[in-house]
């Protein structure tokens, strides 16, 4: 009996899950899979309670509760000053991954080529197979991952139907500047291409680093579906609510898939969602300001371990070369590390077709306690990294 399709069969299993359980069976420090151990506020939590019990527990509207597309259409014009129409220009999706998957089941035909920056987070490799579509990789590459814009035009051909963007960027904590993006933005334009772009890190950015939404320049609002949510800026990732911004018939579009996959989204958590970017719309920064400094932990502990990493613009990750401790790969370094140190990490060649470009690459996360990276950097520093 043929247990799987082959849809299915031909994406990997996703790492996370995988680092996560390794994690879990081996009682190691997860540095490994982005999720804080923190909740976020207080007051949002009580507001799902509230509509827990006040009877909201039945179907929302597909394209999700109108208090919440209001929230979301304050939200763009507060932070970016994008006018946003609630009922036809936001749709509320089961997080950001449903997003990515309501988007290329909605607009890419199979055949169809998506020019992706890699590393690529690992649901996109598999939402453009599901849909099949074509990968046209753009590699940022160590140690600086910036944007190549030759590589980027040299991806572009007639087949190609959209370009998928990620900013700031998972795995490797770049901030696409705005000069990036604005090559972004003049190959769309010249090609007729839609871009998704996937924000759901927008507030998460340290230092002078600055997040510009794609949608915001010039010519790109009516070519670009906007993607976030709740999970990273508020901390709950476990609620799984997120959105799309954008042009009627693209959201229509990102709606029209969404209707099969998940039909709506949880209702009581739409409003209190709501109220998180209504009522808290401070506890993004705030969260940021603390994570830069978490960041500075995890990459001085790193660096006394032996591991260098590039300082991290945004996100909640570093990523470190391991080549110069004789492992054959960063898979190889991440299955043995919790024996080896008691640490789980991500390899990051899990988000490359290029392999060589990613073979020598591992992620760590570092939306976790301070305690929690000071005994994982601990545990790395005194530990034999190198392969024996
Ligand atoms: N976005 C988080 C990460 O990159 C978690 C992803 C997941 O588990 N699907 O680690």
């Amino acid at each position: 009996m043929q247990t799987s399709s082959a849809r299915v069969r031909s994406i990997p299993p996703t790492v996370f899950s995988e680092m996560s359980a390794l994690a879990l069976r081996t009682g190691a420090v997860n540095l490994g899979q982005g999720f804080p151990d923190v909740d976020g506020p207080p007051s949002v939590i009580a507001e799902a309670v509230r509509a827990l019990e006040g009877g909201a527990n039945q179907y929302a509207p597909g394209i999700g509760v109108p208090s919440l597309r209001q929230a979301v259409a304050r939200h763009q014009q507060r932070h970016y000053g994008l006018e946003v129409d609630p009922d036809t220009e936001v749709v509320v999706t089961t997080g950001c991954t449903e997003g990515i998957a309501g988007a290329l089941l909605g607009l890419v035909d199979p055949g169809d080529e998506v020019v992706v920056l890699e590393p690529y987070y690992d649901s996109y490799l598999a939402m453009i197979q599901m849909a099949g579509g074509v990968r046209r990789p753009v590699t940022l590459r160590a140690p600086d991952f910036r944007l190549d814009v030759d590589a980027l035009r040299a991806a572009v051909t007639p087949r190609t139907r959209l370009v998928l963007l990620n900013t700031p960027h998972n795995p490797t904590g770049t901030v696409l500047t705005r000069d990036e993006l604005q090559a972004v933005a003049d190959v769309a334009i010249e090609h007729d291409l839609v871009v998704v772009t996937d924000e759901v890190y927008e507030h998460l950015v340290f230092d002078h680093h600055e997040h510009v939404p794609l949608a915001t320049l010039p010519g790109m609002w009516e070519r670009t579906v906007t993607l976030s949510s709740v999970g990273k800026s508020w901390s709950f990732t476990g609620w799984k609510v997120g959105w799309a911004t954008g042009p009627r018939e693209l959201v229509g579009a990102v709606l029209a898939a969404k209707q099969w996959l998940t039909f709506t989204s949880g209702s009581p958590l739409q409003p209190a969602v709501a109220h998180a970017l209504d009522h808290e719309p401070d506890w993004p920064a705030a969260l940021a300001k603390s994570l830069q400094e978490r960041r500075d932990l995890l990459v001085a502990g790193l660096a006394d371990a032996g591991l260098t990493a590039r300082v991290p613009e945004g996100t909640y990750f570093a990523t470190t070369d391991i080549s110069h401790l004789g492992w054959a790969d960063g898979r190889e370094f991440c299955l043995a590390l919790p024996a080896v140190a008691g640490v789980v990490a991500i390899p990051s060649q899990a988000f490359y077709d290029d392999e060589e470009a990613g073979r020598h690459l591992v992620r760590w996360a570092f939306c976790k306690e301070p305690d929690v990276i000071r005994e994982g950097v601990r545990r790395l520093a005194a530990a034999d990294l190198s392969r024996r």
